[in-house]
């Protein structure tokens, strides 16, 4: 069995990332710029978005943190949004979800100009990555990609049975990997809350990529041998016996299903580290696009 490891993948990304940022300084080209803007202080969106900026001045991009008052409007947002598309100095910019419950978030997101758009959730680059033009994918069904073509996951021919549909990982992946190329030319079964006989659907299932949010919910039983198992599930579940009183937990009964996987993402330590990484080489992707 294989672990696909997110961690020294993404590792290795970024390393990978750093050299050209540094090839760029040496040029005397532009250093990529990533904003993030942070409305709020939900504790979760603050480590996430601590992790990025972080992560940016590892590898040597310029980061920008804009935190906002809770209680701002959503013109107010709107403001802030239309200053960053002015922004010359950004390459790209990412607004932390989710938003207070007074702002809407689609109108924010349609507002963010998709040429810096480097999470993808602009329908313009929806539309251009369904279409398999040029576009900046989100970033976890982009690093899963990664992950699959980096450790030569055959996917041509296989068919593929993706658990959930949400528009940030389930259906841009049922997407990607529909499409021609690498880590794609899958036959892809999207399944949701609706979906009736899961089980029979994943006992067929070459690979199975899991997005639905619940733990543990796929068991040993559920999976045939030699299957491939991306877990993109990341729940907090209570545990008393741990300093931190939770443990991360996927949506994949690890221990069981693994006995039977030829290759399986652990939780933590598999897509979750990717994501981040992904996020900055769509930001360098943004700034080689400006050159
Ligand atoms: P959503 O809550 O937006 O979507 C969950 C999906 O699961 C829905 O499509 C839902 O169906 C489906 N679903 C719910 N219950 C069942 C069921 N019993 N059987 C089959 N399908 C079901 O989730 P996200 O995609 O945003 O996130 C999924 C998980 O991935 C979460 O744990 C999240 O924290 C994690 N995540 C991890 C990331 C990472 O970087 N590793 C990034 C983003 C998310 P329906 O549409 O019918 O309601």
């Amino acid at each position: 069995m294989i672990l696909l490891n997110g961690k020294s993948t993404s590792e290795a990304l970024k390393n990978e990332l750093k050299e050209k940022v540094d090839q760029r300084r040496a040029a005397g080209k532009k250093i990529p710029h990533l904003a993030a803007v942070l409305v709020g202080n939900d504790g979760a969106s603050l480590t996430y978005v601590g992790s990025k900026v972080r992560s940016c001045e590892k590898i040597g991009f310029q980061s920008t943190l804009i935190h906002l008052e809770e209680t701002i409007s959503e013109m107010e947002l709107l403001q802030q949004i239309d200053q960053l598309n002015q922004d010359e100095s950004l390459d790209g910019y990412i607004v932390q979800l989710p938003l207070p419950k007074h702002i809407n978030e689609e109108k924010i997101l349609l507002a963010i100009d998709p040429n810096k758009d480097v999470d993808g959730f602009h329908p313009s680059n929806f539309g251009r990555m369904a279409l398999e033009m040029d576009a900046f994918i989100p970033a976890t069904p982009f690093g899963i990609i990664e992950m699959l073509e980096r450790y030569q996951i055959e996917t041509s021919g296989k068919h593929c049975v993706v658990v959930g549909r949400s528009h940030i990982v389930g259906r841009p992946i049922s997407i990607l990997m529909s499409q021609k190329g690498t880590a794609g030319n899958a036959t892809v079964t999207l399944a949701h809350s609706r979906t009736k006989d899961l089980k029979a659907l994943t006992l067929q299932a070459d690979i199975i990529v899991m997005a639905l949010g619940i733990p543990e919910f796929l068991k040993a039983d559920m999976v045939k041998e030699g299957v491939v198992v991306i877990d993109v599930g990341i729940t907090r579940v209570t545990d008393t016996s741990h300093p931190k009183g939770y443990v991360i937990r996927g949506d994949v009964d690890f221990d069981g299903v693994a006995a039977k996987a030829s290759a399986i993402t652990p939780v933590p330590g598999g897509v979750g580290p990717m994501t981040i990484a992904m996020l900055l080489k769509n930001t360098l992707l943004a700034c080689e696009r400006r050159d």
